[in-house]
């Protein structure tokens, strides 16, 4: 009986050291293969495809819209690989537009925004630009014509701001030493296959700070990107007047969320978009139904943030097509995690049930 009882003790202390063993060995592996699966994921991003084209990597041109909610926000990469990133949503949204440049440029390997255009001072716009120029290399910033009390004496003419936001953000641009340039109608980039030009603002005044808003039509290949900032419709007759016809554009980025203070139904007559962008909160009241009434009247299709959340635009045989953008990292690591978890505890009950079966022996 004794011998049979130390015979025991022995087994019991044998199984118990080979199960610390295997535990220890299993956590290992979990931690690896947690750890791997985190840092390969953690930062990118994905695209589901919604029509023709899932994967954005490497192509030479594409349009990012950030869902910042009730704000604006857009990533453009051309051809020559330069960037430049239009507006930057609310301070709120800040961490999320970095998050998502950051995603991006470790997708393309890039690593600086070579032009920051703030279409006009409004907080929805230039407030997350204080975490993009402290987080991000920004090469220059394009600011609209409105200047801080500090510089009220070197442009006497332009605007004096009354927005804090916006004066923290432009002393930050003066800080990190960026190229400051200010936009108006007649600035013009050329990005190697693709050009940016300035249609608005023309005045140094306007009554209304929405319409101090940068106007920009962005050419690609055949392909034109019309980004109205939040410019009302004194300044959709504005360019109409001005340039008529040349406004004819794909994909609109429509005026001021959506709100009925823009895009009247003459102006989107001459633009005809296939698509029209729209930057707001999910349930809210944009775009308005004067809007919407409008664009549907004329068999617009409307993007949304509100429905899409980030998605991207490019051109793909000569077609604009589009993708949700997504960050699988989280989610997938998470999901990963609780399978390896499930399998451990699997395993333990499964060597706890042979050390039973051997001690019944
Ligand atoms: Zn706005």
């Amino acid at each position: 009986m004794n011998a049979k009882l130390a015979q025991k003790k022995n087994e019991d202390k044998f199984y118990k050291k080979g199960d610390f063993w295997i535990r220890i060995c299993l956590s290992i592996l979990f931690l690896s293969v947690f750890f791997i699966v985190f840092f390969w994921c953690n930062g990118q991003l994905y695209f589901t495809k919604v029509n023709y084209v899932d994967d954005y990597r490497n192509f030479p041109f594409q349009v990012h819209i950030i869902d910042v909610e009730q704000g604006d926000s857009f990533l453009v990469k051309f051809p020559n690989n330069q960037v430049m990133l239009i507006d930057c949503g609310t301070q709120d949204e800040g961490e999320n537009v970095v998050r998502y440049v950051k995603a991006f440029f470790k997708n393309e390997g890039l690593n600086k925004i070579d032009y920051l255009l703030l279409t006009h001072q409004d907080a929805d716009h230039v407030g997350g630009a204080t975490k993009v120029l402290s987080q991000i290399n920004v090469e220059n910033l394009i600011r609209p014509k409105v200047v801080t009390e500090s510089e009220s004496d070197l442009y006497p003419y332009y605007q004096v701001s009354q927005s804090q936001t916006y004066d923290t953000v432009i002393n930050l641009a003066y800080q990190n030493e960026c190229n400051i340039i200010f936009g108006e109608r007649g600035l013009e980039y050329d990005f190697d296959g693709a050009v940016v030009e300035f249609l608005s603002p023309s005045q140094n005044y306007y009554s209304a700070s929405n319409d101090y808003s940068a106007v920009i039509m962005i050419t690609c290949l055949t392909k034109k990107f019309l980004f109205m900032g939040d410019a009302t419709k004194q300044i959709e007759q504005a360019l109409i007047a001005e340039y008529g016809d040349y406004l004819k554009a794909d994909v609109l980025k429509v005026g001021h969320h959506g709100s009925s203070t823009s895009s009247s139904l003459e102006f989107l007559q001459i633009v005809q978009p296939e698509y029209a962008i729209i930057s707001a909160r999910e349930q809210s009241d944009f775009p308005s139904a004067q809007v919407s009434n409008n664009l549907n009247s004329l068999n617009i299709d409307i993007l949304s943030t509100a429905n899409l959340n980030n998605f991207a635009i490019t051109i793909y045989n000569n077609q604009i097509v589009y993708a949700k953008a997504i960050f699988p990292s989280s989610e997938l690591a998470l999901l990963i995690s609780i399978i390896i978890i499930a399998l451990i505890l699997t395993w333990g009950i499964k060597i706890k049930d042979n050390t039973n079966k051997n001690k019944q022996k």
